[in-house]
């Protein structure tokens, strides 16, 4: 058995394998053993270790300029940001978030077609997106207006803030108090929604697919009331896209599968293949709540990170990402379904999770397909989630079938 170093804290438990090497779905450990890798490091390398084009953009912008601090204008993240605001909006009907969509009621002045319709706040995590949205909610809503209301099981990240509002009250116990302002409902439980928001209410904060909380999608009804709720009242809709985003449940983004439209998107893990980044993306309207000197931070949007961001994404619209996710995801999902030990199979696009029958504990079966080859997560204590890279290849993914078959056998 391997040991936790003794020079890091004891946040993690000992890893069972030491990785040294990654090129497309492979992993190699230090033993030259190589495994597929179905976890993707947690939805984040999507494109596949060692994207040449991620790895040559990295390597030519280190040699160009890493770092000026946002005192100072620079090149990449602005064009970045045009691209993520394209992709959030290209399916709205006629390219612009709807008024109907609108938290202030009455006519809503429609964008030139050249403006953004959103604005992006580059950070480096995806807690630090979600923060971002925090204070943007706050800032927005105004004196007495702050409460931010998420979903039970649903997970935001381990910043204080970020920590409250995951809906796993276990995971609070040792670190209360924690900041003041975040609520919890069931989910996908419109009336229990509903009677939370009251008048303090800011924003609603959710993933369209809880991931961390098992890879449970919403239903399209309780997202649309949501969003009618959110509109009624004048309440921020906050989608936490920071593992369902960019192209991984087969579409840009999670959101889109559920016709409704966010003010506000946080997104993370994807969107440097493996280089800390995070983006918080708000309607222009509600984006211009902030002012200069009302939020910042010394990386976030710097150079190297967002030149990753940029070659990840020309790669993912090349690559009709979405469509791969999509397609593969079928394959997988189909397959899956049909072994013996599996109870059930749920999730969109390549963010999945086999439920396995009641015999079999996630954990240990994780641990056999390691030492098979395979890499997935326990999810739950009764489900595998997989998110391989969405340029998986079809013969890769009956191989990772045919491990999880022999891993499962009863
Ligand atoms: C992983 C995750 C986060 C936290 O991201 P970090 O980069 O670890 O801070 C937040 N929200 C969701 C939905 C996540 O999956």
């Amino acid at each position: 058995m391997r040991i936790l170093s003794p020079f890091l804290m004891p946040t993690y438990p000992a890893p069972p394998v030491t990785f040294v090497r990654g090129e497309g779905t492979v992993l190699w450990d230090d033993q030259g053993r190589c495994y597929l890798d179905f976890l993707s490091g947690l939805g984040v390398t999507s494109l596949g270790h060692s994207h040449p084009a991620v790895a040559e953009a990295l390597a030519a912008q280190a040699g160009t300029l890493l770092h000026v601090s946002n005192l100072y204008g620079t090149t990449i993240a602005p064009e970045v940001a045009a691209t993520l605001d394209h992709l959030i909006c290209a399916h709205y009907p006629d390219g612009a978030p709807t008024p109907s969509s609108s938290p202030r009621r009455g006519p809503q002045p429609r964008p030139a077609p050249s403006a953004p319709h959103g604005r992006v706040f580059f950070c480096n995590s995806g807690a630090e997106a979600n923060e971002c949205a925090f204070k943007l909610a706050r800032k927005w809503g105004g004196p007495g207006r702050h409460v931010v209301v998420s979903a039970y099981g649903s997970f935001h990240g381990r910043t204080l803030a970020a920590l409250h509002a995951t809906g796993q009250p276990e995971k609070h116990e040792a670190f209360q108090p924690l900041p003041e302002g975040f609520r919890h409902v069931a989910w996908c439980d419109t009336s229990a929604l509903e009677a939370a928001l009251t008048p303090e209410v800011a924003a609603v904060l959710l993933e369209p697919i809880l991931g961390e909380g098992g890879v449970r999608p919403g239903t399209t009804e309780f997202l649309l009331a949501a969003r009618r709720l959110c509109d009624e009242r004048g309440i921020l809709l906050v989608l936490d896209e920071v593992q369902t985003g960019l192209a991984r449940t087969g579409r840009w983004f999670g959101f889109q599968h559920f016709g409704i439209e966010p003010d506000v998107v946080t997104m993370a893990k994807s969107l440097g293949n493996g280089v800390p980044i995070g983006a918080c993306w708000a309607r222009a309207e509600v984006a211009d709540a902030f002012v200069p000197g009302d939020h910042a931070t010394t990386f976030g949007g710097q150079p190297l990170a967002v030149s990753a961001a940029r070659a990840v994404l020309r790669v993912m619209q090349e690559e009709d990402a979405p469509a791969r996710a999509a397609a593969a995801g079928a394959r997988l999902g189909k397959a899956l379904a049909a072994l013996p030990g599996v109870a059930e199979v749920r999730g969109l696009g390549l963010l999945l999770a086999v439920e396995l029958m009641p015999d079999q504990g996630s954990r240990d079966a994780a641990a056999r397909a390691l030492e098979a080859g395979l890499v997935v997560n326990p999810v739950t204590s009764t489900a595998l989630r997989l998110a391989p890279p969405l340029l998986v290849s079809d013969e890769e993914i009956d191989e990772a079938v045919d491990i999880l078959s022999r891993v499962l056998e009863p």
